[in-house]
């Protein structure tokens, strides 16, 4: 079955017998046990919800795993993952990962004795340097976030599984229809849900699915025994969500190409993130987030303030087009020295474009790139003007 139709078809109510076509919502904290057996297949909603056991077994069947699990957040997600790890191990993690997982990783460095090292993950040598008997994860994100980039995941897992370690992916920016990375050898795959899969910016939640069932049990007891688990309301507007993927990826990275074009032919504009193809052209499946150096942080911020369209907001992948500067914003908690080492700019600015009308985004953008000009201009006749 083609993705796409199983995004729409599936079991939304296994077992019901009035067969609603849509997930009821289970709002239940317990569930009475049969008085004979003690028995049930649910019982408490820490430990299982009837509604968020089809949005598990939806994203399993999606990333191709064994099994599925819901959380309150994707760092909730993140940190079950780093859960699995225990004091000394070590994780390797790419350099440029979401904002709130290199805080997250620093956290479990200076209380729970988990050293990371981070590398440049693109570069599979310096990979196979960092990675020492004492790692246990490696962990990357595709597409990486916020410069676009993309690593070699089927290398990443031969190499890490070569060293008895395990390798997650955050697979948030390209989302199991652009990549699956456990058809290519990862073992878990983890999903800030808020972005394209909930997708109309109105739900928080996480997931990771595990390859395997006996990875997955040991998920399973840190979900159950930590209890960050999604609620029923959250997990009925997801599962709501996650049905339209397919289209609004699809037109948003049509667009969102278009902006990436728009933006290459700027004189003003230093470079284009856009994921690529092997011959530099911009990829048409590459998803519907574009960054760009606007040359200077004010020439970044007059591009922001010249636009009327756009909102500017963090976090990506929703049905609204937005705007970010990434250095202030969603990765201000990363500290100067390394975002200088991951090339990450002031003058960055990250768009995550929505399903507005192709022609309104496009003049938007036209229009920040007027403000940028402009900006420019004032800041070339001061530089012109000291003696
Ligand atoms: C947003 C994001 C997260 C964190 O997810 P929340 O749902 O905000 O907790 C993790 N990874 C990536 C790639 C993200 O973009």
């Amino acid at each position: 079955m083609n993705l796409a139709t199983r995004l729409v078809s599936f079991p939304a109510s296994p077992g019901d017998p009035f067969r609603p076509t849509a997930t009821p919502v289970y709002q239940t904290a317990t569930f009475a046990l049969d008085p004979h057996g003690l028995d049930a297949p649910f019982d408490y909603t820490r430990s299982g919800n009837p509604t968020r056991a089809v949005l598990e077994a939806q994203i399993a069947a999606l990333e191709g795993g064994a099994r599925g699990f819901a959380f309150a957040s994707g760092l909730a997600a993140l940190a079950a993952v780093l859960r699995l790890l225990r004091a000394g191990d070590e994780i390797v993690a790419d350099r440029d990962l979401y904002g709130g997982t290199c805080r997250l990783l620093a956290m479990l460095a200076s209380g729970h004795g988990l050293v990371t090292r981070f590398v440049d993950a693109t570069d599979l040598d310096a990979v196979a340097d960092a990675v020492g008997p004492r790692t246990r994860l490696v962990l990357v994100e595709t597409f990486s976030n916020p410069l676009l980039r993309e690593v070699d995941v089927a290398a990443l897992a031969r190499l890490s599984h070569a060293r008895g370690a395990l390798l997650a992916v955050d697979n948030s920016a390209a989302t199991p229809l652009l990549r699956r990375p456990l058809a290519l050898g990862a073992d878990l795959v983890v999903h800030s849900a808020t972005k394209y899969l909930g997708g109309h910016g109105d739900v928080t939640a996480g997931l990771v699915v595990a390859a395997g069932a006996a990875l997955g049990e040991r998920v399973y007891a840190v979900q159950n025994g930590e209890g960050a688990v999604l609620a029923p309301f959250e997990t009925f507007l997801l599962l709501r969500g996650m049905k339209t993927l397919a289209v609004r990826l699809r037109q948003q990275q049509r667009t969102a190409r278009a902006v990436a074009r728009l933006l290459a032919g700027h004189p003003g504009v230093r470079a284009v993130h856009y994921p690529r193809t092997p011959s530099g052209a911009f990829a048409t499946q590459g998803g519907a987030v574009v960054s760009f150096a606007a040359g200077s942080e004010g020439h970044a911020r007059a591009f922001v303030a010249a636009l009327r369209l756009l909102s500017v907001c963090v976090s990506f992948g929703s049905v609204h087009s937005t705007v970010c500067l990434p250095c202030a914003m969603s990765h201000a908690s990363v500290e100067e020295r390394e975002r200088r080492a991951r090339g990450l700019g002031a003058d960055l600015v990250r768009l995550s474009v929505g399903l507005e009308d192709r022609g309104d985004v496009l003049a938007d953008v036209a229009r920040g790139l007027g403000g940028l000009e402009a900006e420019a201009q004032v800041a070339g006749c001061q530089a012109g003007a000291r003696p």
